[in-house]
């Protein structure tokens, strides 16, 4: 059985696929996403999608860039979702490409409803998150039947760039194990305050992980108490996920992903390839 044995749907004239392009490796692509590439004339995509991923798309597909990187002058998200509605109008097969998960912190669900409001048929694409997929890069199980019967994803800050004011930092700490910050750099410091002051012990581990699943990856291992300076003074970049939690040990024994492909260390496959 081969790919085309499954049946995928195609990507119509007038449809939008919202669809989530992974954290950076291009291996982590859907089966769905890598037929969208195949098939729209038009994708319109995020500055996090990587252009490993973007090398994809079918020759004389249109890339249409949308922009959202924090800082950066990006068009309104009332414009992207207009630019879609008019292209599906326009009879194109639209690919909507996010970074990561398109409905976990990525406005996924804004702009389906922009879709479904304006009566344009639309499928929605999963991917996987960098909550998820960078820390398995990291060597991080997300959950682990000895630390965590809870996960919980948060993100560091909100549409006007501040802490988010309306969680409640006080029961997350308590309730949740472990925590995975997306978007978080910036607010680090207060971040790990809050938590502290909620009761996390300023010794719990943590991991940074930097453009996670790509060459660029870098893992910063430290406190909760250091890991604000130590974060500016190892320069980590954004896009990071932080992992704060006791499972972030278990890379010790787990990191199985060496960044520099030339330095990644194959294990020796029985012959036959099992
Ligand atoms: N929809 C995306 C998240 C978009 S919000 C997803 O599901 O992954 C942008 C944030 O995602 C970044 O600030 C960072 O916290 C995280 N992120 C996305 N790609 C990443 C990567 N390759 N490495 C580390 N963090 C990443």
């Amino acid at each position: 059985m081969d790919i085309e044995d499954l049946d995928l749907p195609e990507l119509a004239p007038g449809w939008v696929w919202l669809a989530g392009a992974g954290p950076g490796d291009p291996g982590l692509l859907t089966a769905l996403a890598l037929r969208a590439l195949a098939q729209a004339d038009a994708v319109v995509y995020d500055a996090l999608v990587d252009g490993r991923v973007l090398a994809l798309a079918a020759k004389g597909a249109e890339l249409i860039h949308a922009g959202k990187r924090g800082g950066r002058p990006s068009p309104e998200q009332a414009d992207i979702s207009r630019r879609l509605v008019a292209l599906a109008r326009a009879g194109r097969r639209v690919l909507r490409l996010k970074g990561g998960d398109p409905c976990v912190f990525g406005r996924g669900g804004e702009e389906a409803l922009a879709l479904a409001r304006a009566g344009i048929p639309f499928r929605i694409v999963p991917g996987i998150t960098a909550g998820t997929g960078g820390l398995a890069y990291a060597g991080i199980p997300a959950t682990h039947r000895d630390t965590n019967a809870a996960l919980t994803f948060i993100t560091g800050h909100t549409a006007g760039g501040e802490v988010p004011a309306n969680l409640d930092w006080r029961a997350i700490a308590r309730g949740s194990p472990v925590l995975v910050i997306y978007m978080g750099l910036t607010h680090l410091g207060p971040i790990a305050e809050l938590l502290i002051d909620a009761g996390r012990p300023a010794e719990e581990p943590v991991a940074v992980i930097s453009h996670a699943t790509t060459p660029r990856q870098r893992v910063l291992e430290t406190t909760l108490a250091r890991v604000a300076a130590e974060a500016a003074a190892a320069a980590m970049e954004p896009p990071a996920v932080i992992v704060i939690g006791e499972n972030v040990r278990f890379r010790a024994e787990l990191a199985w992903f060496a960044a520099d492909a030339e330095a990644t260390v194959l294990p020796d496959l029985p012959a036959g390839g099992g």
